[in-house]
């Protein structure tokens, strides 16, 4: 395996240090190496972080090939500094058996580029009416510990409740996208001020609120975990708040959208702006930063949602909801929480690496950045300024609502158990995962 000695680069909470990759791990850290490498890293200025995991990915693969594969997700996931991430589950087929996790899994190991861990679907087809083969999918060998219907709710109580009680057997948790169905019935935007003067339907933020203060009581009820998929009001926060002070075993995620964007931007009509969960107010976006920042929200999810220019490029009504966020997460939560002096890079290698990691039970991620760890680490260049240019993704899709626009930060490199992923900014070619 190649070596390599990062020369100074900023460690959390220390001064800068040099560190040595050695066999997939980090084996020497300290400010006087003289260690020989391969390669040799000037990390001057760099931040060292520990590689980030994303809890709710959509890799669009089995069956919409046309807007993601694993490897061009996985690709764009490394770029964004990511050494893990959660496929949700609504693919064609969706993965709702032990075959169809297994695929994805599989197709994950042959990128190369980051590891990617399979959500099951709660119920059959995602149709929310029978709980879908979770022990099978456990047991496979892509080892699931996350199940979601996201893109749906899961909204009859019934099964809700017999899925946080199946998942208990092997430590895993239901990952709720919280929508009742009938309150959201023709929804195209967050319903407030601007849905009234634009005439579009509204998605109002009860309808979130009343599903998760429901599974938040179910959870409690039958003493299981749940998680609470891309939050985005402020009630939501102050129910998950309660939650949490009860010492009920609830976590929940913030995507980096719903951090930095408001509903205001939909009076350009442009479909770019256009997701599930909608765009809300600023109060909502205030209120989830401060969540965020107090640990009450757990961590960041991108919620990746690639579509193809054909499903964007129309009228705002007919438009697919959902942006791609993998490449741009952290330069967004740099903005929204860092630049903003709301979240030391202590506090994001926290909600981004660390709390996922353990909410997925992904045991070799969201590891310190020390010696003997297994060589998961991101060097992020936060002094970088530049605007977003989507023609450089490598992501297959380009809904990004942050085209043209100035972000802070940039990825410099990514290792995977200590094979670089990216360098200098640029993916490094890989092979199948060993
Ligand atoms: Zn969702």
């Amino acid at each position: 395996m190649t070596s390599y000695l990062i020369r100074n680069a900023q460690l959390l909470g220390g001064p800068a240090q040099s560190i040595l990759i050695t066999d997939g791990v980090i084996s020497e850290i300290g400010t006087g190496l003289t260690a020989e490498a391969d390669v040799d890293i000037d990390a001057h200025g760099l931040i060292a972080l520990p590689g980030l995991v994303d809890l709710h990915t959509h890799l669009r693969e089995p069956g919409r090939e046309d807007a993601e594969t694993v490897l061009t997700g996985t690709q764009a996931a490394a770029k964004g500094g990511y050494t893990a991430v959660h496929a949700m589950a609504n693919t064609f087929p969706v993965a709702d058996t032990a075959g169809v996790v297994e695929q994805v899994w599989r197709l994950g190991r042959a990128s190369g580029y980051c590891d990617v861990q399979p959500v099951g679907a709660v119920t059959v087809g995602l149709e929310g009416k029978k709980l879908a083969e979770l022990g099978a999918m456990h047991d496979s060998a892509a080892g699931v510990r996350v199940f979601s219907d996201d893109g749906k709710c899961v909204d009859d109580a019934v099964i809700m409740r017999r899925a946080l009680e199946y998942v208990k057997a092997f430590d895993g948790v239901v990952a709720q996208h919280a929508q009742e169905p009938r309150l959201t019935e023709g929804a195209q935007m967050n319903e407030g001020q601007v849905s009234g003067e634009l005439g579009l339907g509204g998605w109002p933020a009860v309808a979130e609120e009343a599903i998760i203060a429901r599974d938040v009581l179910l959870a409690a009820h039958v003493g299981s975990r749940l998680h609470v998929c891309h939050v985005s009001t402020a009630g939501s926060v102050e129910i998950i708040r309660w939650a949490k002070a009860k010492g009920w075993n609830v976590t929940a995620e913030v995507t980096p959208h719903h951090l930095l964007l408001t509903d205001e931007l939909v009076r350009s009509y442009d479909p770019v702006y256009k997701v599930n969960p909608p765009l809300r107010t600023a109060e909502d976006v205030h209120a989830l930063r401060t969540a965020l920042a107090d640990g009450t929200i757990d961590a960041v999810a991108t919620d990746h949602a690639p579509h193809p220019a054909e499903d964007k490029d129309c009228e705002w009504a007919a438009a697919a909801m959902g942006m791609v966020g993998l490449e741009t997460a952290l330069s967004v939560v740099q903005q929204a929480m860092v630049d903003t002096g709301l979240l030391t890079w202590e506090g994001v290698a926290d909600r981004m690496s660390h709390r996922p990691a353990r909410i997925g039970r992904l045991s070799g991620h969201g590891r310190p950045v020390s010696v003997g760890e297994p060589a998961n680490l991101v060097l992020f260049d936060p002094a970088y300024r530049g605007s977003v240019n989507p023609d450089s993704f490598a992501s297959r899709s380009r809904n990004t609502p942050y085209r043209g626009l100035d972000l802070p930060g940039r990825v410099h490199a990514t290792f995977l158990r200590g094979v670089a992923t990216v360098l200098a900014g640029e993916l490094v070619e890989q092979g199948e995962l060993a």
